[in-house]
């Protein structure tokens, strides 16, 4: 009776299993990419991308100054056109009052050269006109009047010289507009291009602006620890060592195994990486598999939601422990803190709190699950490429690691 309701329930899970398969892919947040082998030169990197990053903003500074110049030369530019137009305006109107003068003037002559003739003629004007009392005063009148017809011919001529400067003054300013034109059309395409430059240096601070955020955690992390600047960082962080690994859950049961498979939603045959264990609700305890410390905290990843890394040491061989999809993180639990398989370090999660099905942020889990990962080393401390925590992954559920039993069968106990 017993057994066959055991053995509905594995069914029922693993019906369940097929229509709601946990994945994990690779998180969404940035490893650092350290070299240093002691503090000391952990110190130096973080130093140097400091620096990197004050030339990046320097750079970035100095052309967005670059960029204002040639915008206050442009303004400058467009005033200067704006003047000249108001001055070809004006002498446009200059050239019409000389045209008028003109006009006048030579009316004037004309007059004179009218009052003349008939001064030199038989007739009634001769007295009239000039009003001669003799002859000498007459010619005095006749002479006057050339010399006046003369003056006004110079005026003429002068009028006539004032206009072709004005038109001189008036292709000079079209031509100095030509060239403005063409000034403003280079700064702009200057502007562009330096554009461009400013966004590239943002972009590169901004590199180095999380460069320099996890190399700082790194060196808060060994400095806490204890480690000197001229100690190799793979054994200055002492983490209290153990004999063996105890199970995550004080119950549970394998719902995807550690290995490659066909991705239940990207179609792809892709890596595991952990197993996959159900059988919880979500806000079950889970608790660390041995003593050990905390390496590392990842918050609300969209691929793997909340993840806890600790590190163990287990018969003198160096491990990490990987937990995810959790709807906790235990509350104060922090990166160095000592752990022991007591230590509850958060709670299950994965299902209709944080799965991406139910509109929660964790697009790698459909239902309540924990995901396990073991691998050997310190993932982010021995190692930092992800490339490099896969090549060390192990299976948990191998006898001499966790004794998760197989696919599809529960176990009940912490230990084995
Ligand atoms: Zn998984």
């Amino acid at each position: 009776m017993r057994k066959k309701r055991i053995f509905k329930t594995i069914l029922g899970v693993s019906l369940l299993v097929l229509m709601t398969v946990p994945i994990f892919t690779r998180p969404s947040y940035v490893e650092a990419v350290s070299n240093a082998n002691t503090l000391g030169e952990l110190k130096k990197e973080l130093a140097n991308y400091k620096a990197q990053r004050e030339k990046a903003l320097s750079n970035k500074n100095q052309t967005q100054s670059q960029i204002n110049a040639s915008r206050n030369s442009i303004a400058v530019a467009k005033t200067e056109i704006d003047n000249n137009r108001k001055k070809i305006e004006d002498s446009k109107k200059e050239i019409e009052k000389l045209d008028k003068e003109i006009e006048e003037t030579d009316q004037k002559i004309k007059d004179l050269m009218v009052a003349k003739q008939l001064s030199e003629g038989d007739n009634h004007y001769l007295e009239y006109i000039f009003g001669a009392t003799s002859i000498s005063d007459f010619i005095i009148r006749t002479s006057m009047s050339e010399q006046l017809a003369s003056y006004n011919d110079d005026l003429i001529t002068s009028f006539e010289e004032k206009i072709e400067e004005n038109k001189q003054l008036q292709a000079d300013l079209a031509k100095r507009e030509k060239d403005l034109d063409k000034q403003i059309l280079d700064l702009e395409a200057a502007i562009d291009s330096l554009g461009n430059k400013v966004d590239a240096f943002s972009e590169e601070a901004l590199k180095f602006e999380d460069e320099i955020k996890s190399t700082q955690e790194l060196v808060n992390f060994y400095t806490k620890q204890g480690c000197k600047d001229n100690e190799a960082l793979t054994t200055c962080v002492k983490v209290v060592s153990d004999t063996g690994f105890a199970r995550p859950l004080k119950k549970g049961v394998r719902t995807s195994n550690y290995g490659y498979r066909w991705h239940p939603t990207q179609g792809v045959y892709k890596l595991h990486n952990g197993v996959d264990i159900g059988g919880n609700a979500e806000g079950t305890p889970v608790y660390s598999i041995a003593k050990g410390m905390v390496g590392k905290i990842i918050r609300k990843s969209s691929c793997g939601g909340n993840m806890v890394y600790i590190y163990h040491t287990v018969n003198g061989v160096q491990y990490t422990s990987t937990y995810m999809h959790l709807l906790h993180i235990k509350d104060g639990l922090k990166v160095g803190d000592m752990v022991d398989s007591t230590t509850q370090i958060g709670t299950v999660g994965g299902g209709a709190s944080t799965s991406s099905r139910y509109g929660g942020y964790d697009t790698c889990t459909t239902g309540a699950h924990l995901h396990l990962s073991l691998a050997k080393g310190w993932y982010g401390k021995t190692y930092v490429s992800y490339s490099s925590w896969i090549a060390n992954l192990l299976d948990p559920g191998l006898k001499q690691y966790v004794n998760i039993p197989g696919y599809g069968k529960y176990f009940y106990s912490r230990t084995w």
